[in-house]
């Protein structure tokens, strides 16, 4: 059988690709090594901070905007809470040119991007941020950036109703199927599994941190370093309401490399935070998540 389309890899990636093009076609193909949602990839956890005004570049907004109608599209669909919206709380130095996200500027883009796509947020000084948010503590130049309809998402449900979608609009799905290698044969192009050879008119890679893996006959591959995120999940002292989502937006302190979520897990969920990148092959010691 031939397929119009082929995904590789059903993380969040693939499981959208994947129920994209079910939409337009049942001939297509979604295979993943292990049963998306697992724990293994990017998209285990229980959230994902998403935003509308996108700093890392202008260029992303319209596929934010677009995801939110997704993700309500989908809620509608299947009853499932994919999208919280807690506000986003985004702080940093005016003008400021240090990085976050690789990206120089990142909060005057998100300023910048907002104004553009008329995105609802304020920014506030640092007295106001006080006085708004005291869950945490301020320098005297910190601004803030709040924008309005900033949340979070649930990544493995996300995924699993996706999947889902897409296999009720016919697509095929083959878990536990590793994908040993592909290639072009004329306009087509083979892809080895473990168990199987297919043929597809387009393959979509979505191997997340096993790309480089994936394109193990590509000079491309040298390119790129896996590395891993570190989450802590700290326990709430004080008045514990204030942590929960009604009152705690999701947060970047984009000066001080970190990011974070309100209590979302109730109390023995604590509060989310994440502020290093290292090297996958790097096994230091971290606090093991617990949701
Ligand atoms: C700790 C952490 C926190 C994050 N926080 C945020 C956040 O707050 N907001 C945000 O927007 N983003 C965040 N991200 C980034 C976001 O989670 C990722 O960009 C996203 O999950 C990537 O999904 P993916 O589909 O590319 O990769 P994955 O979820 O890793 O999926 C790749 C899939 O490919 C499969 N696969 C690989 N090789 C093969 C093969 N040869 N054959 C078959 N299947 C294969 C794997 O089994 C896997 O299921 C965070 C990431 C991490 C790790």
């Amino acid at each position: 059988m031939v397929f119009d389309a082929i995904v590789v890899g059903l993380g969040a990636v693939g499981s959208a690709a994947l129920y994209q093009l079910s939409k337009q076609t049942p001939n297509v193909l979604g295979i993943d090594q292990f049963e998306p949602p697992h724990s293994l990839g990017s998209t285990h956890s229980d959230s994902r901070i998403t935003r509308q005004a996108i700093g890392e570049g202008i260029y992303f907004v319209p596929l934010a905007l677009r995801s939110y109608e997704i993700w309500r599209e989908l809620e509608q669909r299947t009853g499932e809470q994919l999208l919280t919206i807690t506000g986003g709380l985004f702080v940093g130095k005016e003008n400021s040119t240090l990085q976050t996200h690789n990206k120089p500027g990142w909060l005057t883009t998100t300023l910048q991007a907002a104004e553009q796509f008329k995105i609802a947020h304020q920014v506030l000084d640092a007295d106001r941020l006080r006085k708004r948010f005291p869950q945490f503590q301020f320098l005297d130049d910190d601004i803030g950036y709040f924008e309005e309809d900033a949340g979070f998402l649930r990544p493995e449900v996300c995924v699993s109703v996706q999947l889902a979608q897409a296999r009720q609009n016919g697509a095929s799905v083959q878990v536990n199927e590793r994908m040993l290698s592909f290639e072009s044969v004329g306009t087509m192009v083979r892809v080895q599994t473990e168990r199987a050879v297919y043929q597809t008119r387009k393959l979509v890679l979505t191997s997340g941190p096993w790309i480089a893996e994936s394109l193990r006959d590509s000079p491309y591959r040298n390119l790129l370093k896996v590395y891993r995120q570190v989450q802590y999940w700290f326990d709430i002292q004080g008045d514990y309401p204030l942590y929960t989502p009604d009152h705690m937006p999701v947060y970047i302190l984009s000066d001080r490399d970190l990011y974070g979520f309100p209590a979302i897990g109730g109390v023995a969920g604590g509060l989310k935070d994440s502020n290093r990148t290292i090297r996958a092959d790097d096994h230091a010691g971290y606090r093991k998540p617990n949701n």
